[in-house]
């Protein structure tokens, strides 16, 4: 029987109950940190050794001095690692700088301020132009668009990826819809990874928009949480079969495999984009930092060295995972208040209140000590219609310390959730 079921008395039992439990909360006085997806500290000692390479290594497999100025590419054997982790050929992937998002913050301002291959004019010389954004999705992407006065429009997101029914409606029939944010695998904050269908509609879809791009933001590539590693589909390769080269736009990183910060950023695409982006880069910059780049490729090897450290991300992260779960389960199951992800890999959990009311939950649990990210920031704009979801990121902390802060959140969620009921 779920809460919708119980007679008042009982519902007035319960209430009760998680206002005594919230109290005790309050009272211990502990103040902990959900907001983030950032690794633990023991996530970063896995990549220790990056602090002593290249010892006294320079020279890269070409012959290159990481020293020096240049290779606005990156270096080779990097990219020869990450080229099948990202599903791009390793000539047409670019290891540069720090950060995946930077990247992609830098595609939006070239795409606004010099034709993309395929562009009839620059973006910034059209009056409107809009991005959808699956939902729920990754604030920072809907913040890049905010900040450029992008349009945002929300498309739902299904458990195989964003609804295409809907996708493919609106890029057919707005020219000002030039581009869509995915996180095709594991993404954030659902875990959801794309199905093949998914992958080959977006790359077959006929687009009012000549210069639309997929924003193919592969941040989770290869982190996977159980034995079953998820594969998706070559979104480039589905791309050209289908006569659109130019659509998509790969990024990755290794911010959440070595260190989140001091990694490297990764982009892929047909060659006409990788020459447009270079062509751009190159008034901004002299070279990526190689010394990082050679460090990188030193301590990882190959794709298999990639997997084999990614093994002991998991090993590290899954029992946090797994706690979050069965905390949820213990605390929500069979309450029909709630519902939320099992992801199979990634960074976050996502849990959707029936009722509504995330935003007071997170108010609440905030007053008692437990920083969640804001209710709203998985949707454009920061505003949730159905005040429903809220992003677990499980992390940061210690174990213990998740445990304290998840039981805090249901807490939460059963005080509002009752609360609800009872008020109806
Ligand atoms: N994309 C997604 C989907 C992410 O979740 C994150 C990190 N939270 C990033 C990009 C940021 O990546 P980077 O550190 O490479 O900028």
């Amino acid at each position: 029987m779920t809460s919708t079921d119980l007679p008042m008395s009982d519902l007035t039992a319960q209430g009760d109950r998680a206002f005594k439990d919230y109290e005790t909360l309050r009272a211990q006085g502990r103040s902990l940190d959900l907001t983030r997806g950032k690794p633990a500290l023991e996530q970063l000692d896995i990549s220790r050794e990056l602090l002593t390479l290249p010892g006294d290594r320079w020279t890269a497999s070409d012959g290159t001095d990481c020293r020096n100025y240049g290779g606005l590419k990156g270096l080779p054997e990097l990219r020869e690692i990450f080229a099948p982790v990202l599903q791009v050929p390793a000539e047409r992937l670019l290891a540069v700088g720090n950060s995946s998002l930077e990247l992609m913050h830098d595609c939006l301002v070239h795409a606004l301020l010099s034709e993309v291959p395929g562009a009839a004019r620059r973006w910034v010389d059209d009056e409107r132009i809009a991005f959808l954004c699956p939902v729920p999705g990754y604030d920072r992407h809907f913040a890049l668009c905010e900040r450029f006065g992008m349009e945002l429009i929300s498309v739902p997101m299904t458990d195989e990826g964003p609804d295409m029914d809907v996708v493919e409606r609106l890029v057919a029939t707005d020219p000002a819809v030039k581009g869509i944010w995915c996180v095709p695998k594991y993404s954030n904050p659902t875990g959801v990874s794309y199905s093949d269908e998914v992958v080959e509609r977006l790359a077959s879809m006929p687009t009012a928009a000549p210069d639309f791009r997929i924003f193919w933001d592969n941040a989770y590539a290869v982190h996977h949480l159980t034995d079953e590693e998820v594969e998706i589909r070559d979104v480039l390769a589905a791309s050209e079969a289908h006569g659109h080269p130019d659509r998509p736009l790969v990024f990755g990183s290794t911010s959440k495999i070595t260190f989140a910060g001091a990694g490297v950023g990764f982009f892929g695409a047909s060659q006409s984009n990788v020459d447009w982006l270079i062509s751009k880069s190159s008034k901004r910059s002299i070279g990526p930092d190689k010394l990082n780049q050679l460090r990188h490729a030193l301590f990882l090897q190959d794709s298999e060295g990639v997997r084999a450290h990614m093994l002991k991300q998991r090993a590290l992260l899954q029992p946090k995972f797994e706690l979050v779960q069965q905390i949820l389960e213990r605390e929500l199951g069979g309450t029909g208040l709630a519902r939320w992800t099992s992801p199979k890999g990634g960074y976050f959990i996502t849990l959707q209140l029936v009722h509504g009311g995330a935003s007071e939950v997170v108010r609440l649990a905030g007053e008692a000590g437990t920083a969640l990210t804001p209710a709203g920031a998985t949707h454009p704009y920061g505003v949730d219609p159905d005040d429903a979801t809220i992003r677990i990121a499980p992390s940061y902390p210690s174990i213990e310390d998740l445990e304290h802060a998840v039981v805090s959140l249901a807490v939460c969620v059963r005080l509002v959730g009752y609360e609800q009921l009872l008020a109806q």
